[in-house]
C-alpha cells in the first residue's frame, strides 16, 4: 500500500489543474449564467488527451488508467463543475464504443471522439425509467439490416449538440436480457431532441430528451451483440461514477480553500471568524471528511483498474460517499460565507447547486446502496 503520487500521476494532475486554471475557473461564472457549452474550450482539453482518457491509442485515445482519470476530473472540476462533469461523460461514452466495438465502429468513430471534433453523449434513462433501467422501452426492430426505433430517453446530458448518442433500446423480451446497445448518429432519419431543460445547476451544458420516430439505425452500429447491452450500460457507469465522484471531491476542495481563506479575512464581534472554534470545528471535520472521502474514490479506482470482483461495489460506495461529502462541504462552505455565500458574486452557490446533481445521476445515491447491500447479502 502506498499513497503517494508517481511522477507521471503528478505530470497530469498538474496538467489539469493548469488547464483548469487558464481555461474554465475564468469563465465558470459566465457560462453557469448564459448556459454556454464551451464545446470550444473542451476541444482545447481534447488536446491535452482529456477526451479519450482511457480509451487506446490507435484512435487517439490516452490509454491511461481510471486512477489517472480522477486525478484529472478532481483537478479539472476546480475550474468548471458543468464543463468536468461534461467530459467525463463524453469519456464514458468513447470508452464503451472502444471496449465494445468492432475494429470498423472502433476506427469509424473514436478518431473523431478523441479529439472531440465529435461529442458523445450517453442515454439509458426514458421519461418512464430512470432507477429501474432495465424496463426501459425504446423499441428497435430489424427490418432488413437496419433497425427501426420509437420511443425516447429523458435527461440527456449533451444532447442536441452532441453527435454520437451511445443509446441502450429494447431489442428483446422484457427484462435487462431484452436490450441492446446502438451507435446513433444526430443526423439519421426520425432523430430529434426535445427542449433544453431549465434545471438547478449544471448549467454550462444542455438537457434535453432524444426521441426517435420511426428512427432508421444501420445493424452495423450494434454495440456488442443483442442482449449485451444493459450489461453494456453498466460498465461504462463503473468509470462513470468514479469520474462524477472526483468532480465532487475537487469542487469541494475549491470551496473548502474559499471557505479558510474568507475565515481569515472576515470579522465579526471585532475578530476574525477564524477565531471562533465552532467555525474552526466545521472546517476540520470539512477536510478529514473530503480526505477520507478521496482515500476511498481512489481505491475504487485501483478496483476498477485491476477489474476485481468487488470493483463495482466500491465504484458504488466511492460515488455515494465522494458525491454526498462533497456536497455537504461545499454547503458548509456557503454557511461560512453568511449571506455573502448566498449570493452568486461567490462561487459558492454555483458550487452547490452543481453537487447537487451528482447524488442524483449515474444512479442515484440510494441505487448506489442497492447495489452494496446487494453485494453484501449475495453469499
Ligand atoms: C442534469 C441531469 C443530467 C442527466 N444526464 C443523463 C444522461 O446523460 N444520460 C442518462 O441516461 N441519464 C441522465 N440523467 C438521468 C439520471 O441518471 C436519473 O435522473 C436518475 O438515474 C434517477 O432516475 P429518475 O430521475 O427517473 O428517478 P426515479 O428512478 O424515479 O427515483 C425517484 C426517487 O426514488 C428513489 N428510488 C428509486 N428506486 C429505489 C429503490 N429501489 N430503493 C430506494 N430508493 C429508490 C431514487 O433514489 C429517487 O430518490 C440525468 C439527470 C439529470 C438530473
Amino acid at each position: 500500500m502506498q499513497f503517494e503520487l508517481d511522477e507521471q500521476q503528478r505530470a497530469i494532475q498538474d496538467m489539469a489543474a493548469q488547464f483548469a486554471a487558464d481555461k474554465l475557473a475564468p469563465h465558470a461564472a459566465e457560462w453557469d449564467r448564459t448556459s454556454h457549452f464551451p464545446v470550444d474550450v473542451m476541444r482545447e482539453a481534447a488536446g491535452l488527451g482529456f477526451a479519450g482518457i482511457y480509451v487506446r491509442e490507435d484512435v487517439g485515445g490516452s490509454a491511461l488508467t481510471r486512477l489517472d482519470a480522477a486525478l484529472i476530473f478532481e483537478a479539472l472540476s476546480r475550474g468548471c463543475t458543468s464543463t468536468a462533469s461534461f467530459i467525463s461523460i463524453h469519456n464514458m461514452a468513447s470508452w464503451m464504443i472502444d471496449m465494445y466495438g468492432t475494429e470498423e465502429q472502433r476506427r469509424k468513430y473514436l478518431p473523431d471522439l478523441t479529439s472531440m471534433k465529435k461529442i458523445a453523449s450517453y442515454c439509458l434513462t426514458e421519461p418512464g425509467s430512470g432507477s429501474d433501467a432495465a424496463s426501459l422501452r425504446t423499441k428497435a426492430v430489424k427490418d432488413g439490416d437496419e433497425y427501426v426505433l420509437n420511443g425516447g430517453k429523458a435527461f440527456i446530458s449533451g444532447a442536441g449538440v452532441s453527435d454520437i448518442y451511445v443509446c441502450m433500446v429494447r431489442t428483446g423480451g422484457e427484462g435487462a436480457k431484452g436490450i441492446s446497445c446502438l451507435i446513433i448518429e444526430k443526423d439519421m432519419p426520425g432523430v430529434s431532441f426535445g427542449a433544453d431543460e431549465k434545471k438547478m445547476g449544471w448549467k454550462s451544458q444542455p438537457t434535453r430528451q432524444v426521441i426517435f420516430e420511426d428512427a432508421r439505425v444501420p445493424a452495423a452500429n450494434l454495440l456488442g451483440t443483442e442482449g449485451q447491452g444493459f450489461k453494456i450500460a453498466m460498465s461504462g457507469l463503473d468509470g462513470g461514477r468514479l469520474n462524477i465522484g472526483a468532480c465532487s471531491l475537487g469542487t469541494a476542495r475549491g470551496a473548502l480553500e474559499t471557505a479558510r481563506t474568507y475565515m481569515k479575512e472576515r470579522e465579526q464581534f471585532g475578530r476574525p471568524l477564524a477565531d471562533f472554534q465552532a467555525l474552526q470545528f466545521k472546517l476540520a471535520d470539512m477536510a478529514t471528511e473530503l480526505e477520507a472521502a478521496r482515500l476511498l474514490l481512489l481505491q475504487a479506482a485501483v478496483k476498477v483498474d485491476a477489474k476485481t470482483h468487488d470493483a463495482t461495489m466500491f465504484a458504488a460506495m466511492a460515488k455515494r460517499f465522494a458525491t454526498d461529502t462533497g456536497f455537504r462541504v461545499a454547503n458548509e462552505a456557503l454557511q461560512i460565507h453568511g449571506g455573502y455565500g448566498y449570493l452568486n458574486d461567490y462561487p459558492l452557490e454555483r458550487h452547490v447547486r452543481d453537487l447537487r446533481v451528482h447524488q442524483i445521476l449515474e444512479g442515484t445515491n440510494e441505487i448506489m446502496r442497492v447495489i452494496i447491500a446487494r453485494e453484501l447479502l449475495k453469499e
